[in-house]
């Protein structure tokens, strides 16, 4: 049986790197892996997924009106896929998390999800407060607060490096710097 996988963290975790690696691995058994990645996040041009160390493939993009078990099973009935891989599947909806149970449970794939847990104001993103509930595996993938300690929060900064404790959930390609932070830094840089 295929299962469900959400991959979680703070920013800079190496996420897209860890996709890309699992990606390569199906690869490279001869396996066909299909990879989606939002549509809102054009930061490295449009379909591609890229991780900071200098790994990049090519992906479909989703946006938030698009059925992803129809897109996925119209690609599988093309050619057999063996996985399927979500980049920043913190902005899936409900409704396709619930499509991507059904790619799982229905057609038999495995899906892979790699996102955000909360936004900078450490409330959960719909995508994932979703694969929270359904996945069927939770894996957190690790990144550090300047301090030492793990960082599972996110701030959001001015370009003078003040946090913003206030705003829109999305905001890509401004000015804004996301910075990972234990829960105690996070506390002190917005003040509470
Ligand atoms: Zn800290």
């Amino acid at each position: 049986m295929a299962q469900m996988y959400f991959y979680y963290s703070a920013m800079n975790a190496g996420k897209s790197t860890t996709l890309l690696q699992s990606s390569f691995n199906y690869q490279e058994r001869g396996m066909n892996p299909a990879i989606f990645t939002a549509a809102i996040d054009d930061r490295y041009g449009v379909g591609k997924v890229s991780s900071r160390i200098g790994l990049d493939a090519d992906a479909h993009l989703f946006n938030t009106d698009m059925n992803l078990f129809e897109a996925i099973k119209t690609l599988h009935e093309k050619e057999k896929l063996h996985c399927v891989l979500i980049d920043e599947c913190q902005f899936l909806t409900k409704e396709q998390v619930y499509q991507l149970t059904e790619v799982v449970d229905k057609l038999d794939i495995p899906a892979l999800c790699y996102g955000l847990r909360t936004d900078f104001l450490g409330e959960l993103f719909e995508g994932s407060k979703y694969l929270l509930s359904w996945a069927d595996k939770l894996v957190e993938l690790k990144t550090i607060c300047h301090c030492g300690r793990k960082a599972n929060m996110v701030i959001r900064t001015d370009e003078h490096g003040v946090a913003i404790a206030d705003g829109d959930q999305v905001a890509i390609g401004g000015n804004e710097l996301y910075v990972s932070v234990c829960r105690l830094h996070y506390k002190e840089a917005l003040g509470k």
